[in-house]
């Protein structure tokens, strides 16, 4: 049986069916169309009144990549892994394997995991997976975790400064990032909310394109569209897929397995390390995010906050916009995500109203222009 989605996709190429009838340019078959699948592009509606929330998130950014290493506290183990910047949907299965490799096969045996964004509770699966009979303690559970505020687009960008990082941590990077890779498309699917979509990126010669040419093999599709192979009002665009994960369905559904394994979920806050290690079991998993500065004082942990606007959604749009003046739109099923900002060392979780005025204002101008025969101009 169709989808509703692959419904709506067909609908929306029937008044395409019909411009053809009469006799007007067949649009399908236009270059400035490019899809992969050959329908067409639908036009973002931006207006004030489709605003139904606007958030904001603290990205635990290290310049020098994520820690995932394993010392020794007395008895204990202690295994972090935490420090993900703007990438840790993408990267989760990834370092969380590295993570639970360093622990070894469990045989029974009790683990902590503290923390429960998306490092906690992937790093908890995978720790079951192998044996541990885990119990994660954090202080804020999903829907309140910053792994919630995540765009979700697959691309484990905006993670480290490429001339700080050492040739051990790349080798990680890219153990984690193959990982993931392959695990998030075995949960491609509504359960999961893990879907493939087109990615058109703006942003010319910037760190994020020479990304996707190292990494080439992990953006299909990878294509330079000419200025006349696209319908937005812009000079050359890059096309690649991705995969795009949605939060608040992706992480309840992870949690559910947890549980569905025999995990137990306690409420605590911990003021110190030394707090954490009183925890009776000796194998402990710090996935705490950006709470590891203060908690093992790691200065070279700091957030990068990043502020997020929500239209109503619209389900014919399937595609995600990047590089548009450092904007982003991604379509989501809880609505059309609108990006974004990146303030270093900005701690406040309050959003800013001009810069909701400014990413609001600059993706109505951009999607205006873009050329949708099917839909009426949006308006202000
Ligand atoms: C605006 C924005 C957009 C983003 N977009 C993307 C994207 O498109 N793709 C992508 O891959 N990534 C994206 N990210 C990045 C991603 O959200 C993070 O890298 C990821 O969520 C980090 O996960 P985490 O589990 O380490 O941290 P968190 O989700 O912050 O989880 C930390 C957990 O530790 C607990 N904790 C912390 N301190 C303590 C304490 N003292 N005691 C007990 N518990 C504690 C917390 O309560 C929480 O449960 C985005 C982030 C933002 C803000």
């Amino acid at each position: 049986m169709a989808s509703r989605r692959e419904l709506l996709k067909a609908l929306g190429a029937l008044p395409l069916l019909a411009g053809c009838a009469a006799g007007t340019t067949a649009m399908n078959t236009s270059p400035a169309n490019f899809t992969p699948s050959g329908l067409p592009l639908r036009r973002v509606k931006v207006a004030e009144e489709r605003v139904i929330r606007t958030i904001a998130g603290l990205r635990p950014f290290r310049p020098n990549g994520f820690n995932v290493s394993r010392e020794r506290r007395g008895e204990k183990a202690l295994i972090h892994n935490y420090g993900h910047g703007g990438g840790g949907i993408s990267l989760s299965w990834g370092t969380s394997q590295l993570a639970v490799e360093l622990a070894g096969a469990g045989n029974g045996e009790s683990c902590a995991v503290i923390g429960a964004g998306v490092m906690g509770l992937t790093t908890a699966r995978l720790a079951q997976d192998r044996g541990w009979k885990v119990a994660i303690y954090a202080k804020d559970l999903p829907p309140d975790t910053t792994s919630n505020v995540a765009g979700g687009q697959w691309s484990p960008t905006s993670m480290y400064e490429e001339e700080l990082v050492t040739p051990a941590f790349r080798a990680q990077f890219d153990r984690a990032m193959a990982f993931a890779y392959r695990y998030f498309q075995n949960l491609a699917g509504p359960r999961y909310g893990v879907r493939w979509i087109s990615n058109y990126n703006f942003s010319g010669e910037s760190v994020e394109e020479n990304f996707q040419h190292r990494y080439a093999g992990f953006y299909p599709q990878l294509r330079e569209l000419g200025r006349h192979e696209h319908p937005f009002n812009a000079g050359g665009v890059r096309h690649y897929n991705t995969m795009l994960i949605e939060p608040a369905v992706f992480l309840p559904a992870v949690m559910q397995d947890f549980f569905a394994a025999g995990g137990e979920i306690r409420l605590r806050e911990f003021a110190s390390a030394d707090e954490i290690l009183t925890l009776e079991e000796n194998t402990l998993f710090n996935c705490t995010g950006l709470g590891s500065r203060m908690l093992f004082g790691d200065e070279m942990l700091i957030p990068v906050k990043g502020q997020l606007t929500f239209l109503l959604p619209q389900e014919e749009i399937d595609y995600n916009i990047l590089g548009n003046g450092g904007l982003y739109m991604f379509p989501r099923s809880d609505g059309i995500l609108l990006g974004g900002t990146y303030e270093r060392g900005q701690w406040s979780l309050e959003p800013d109203p001009t810069a909701t005025r400014r990413i609001v204002s600059g993706h109505r101008a951009f999607f205006n222009a873009m050329r949708d025969p099917w839909a009426a101009r949006a308006t202000a």
